[in-house]
């Protein structure tokens, strides 16, 4: 696999510590971003691959960044991340393309394997 590019969007620097980490494996690059402005800025110079997107943040939440980015380009690849009792939310994010969500906390070794499923297709 060639190296892509995940953004791992999420305001908890534990949850982006634990990606890149689990990441670091594969031939991937890894950016991060703490917030919604920081996301849809590297989405813009990056151009991740993928992106991994924390429904719950301070500012703008991630329906809301989703609807950004879709706007922005609507063939992102972006994989929620939501906590327990977000149904509502994530069929929004359904209906606005996300392609998967995981409910936290999640076995990072699942979202590894979709994530890399998702880049391969
Ligand atoms: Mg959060």
């Amino acid at each position: 696999m060639e190296c892509k590019k995940v953004l791992v969007v999420d305001d908890q620097y534990g949850i982006r510590i634990l990606v890149k980490e689990v990441f670091s494996k594969y031939p991937l690059q890894v950016l991060q971003a703490a917030n919604g402005m920081q996301a849809l800025e590297i989405v813009q110079s990056d151009r991740p691959d993928l992106i991994l997107l924390d429904m719950k943040m301070p500012g703008m939440d991630g329906l809301e960044i989703l609807r950004r980015l879709k706007k922005m380009d609507e063939t992102l690849k972006v994989i929620m991340m939501t906590a327990y009792g977000e149904l509502d939310m994530v069929e929004k994010a359904t209906h606005l393309g996300a392609l998967a969500h995981f409910t936290k906390p999640f076995d990072i070794e699942d979202l590894c394997n979709e994530v890399i499923r998702q880049l391969a297709s």
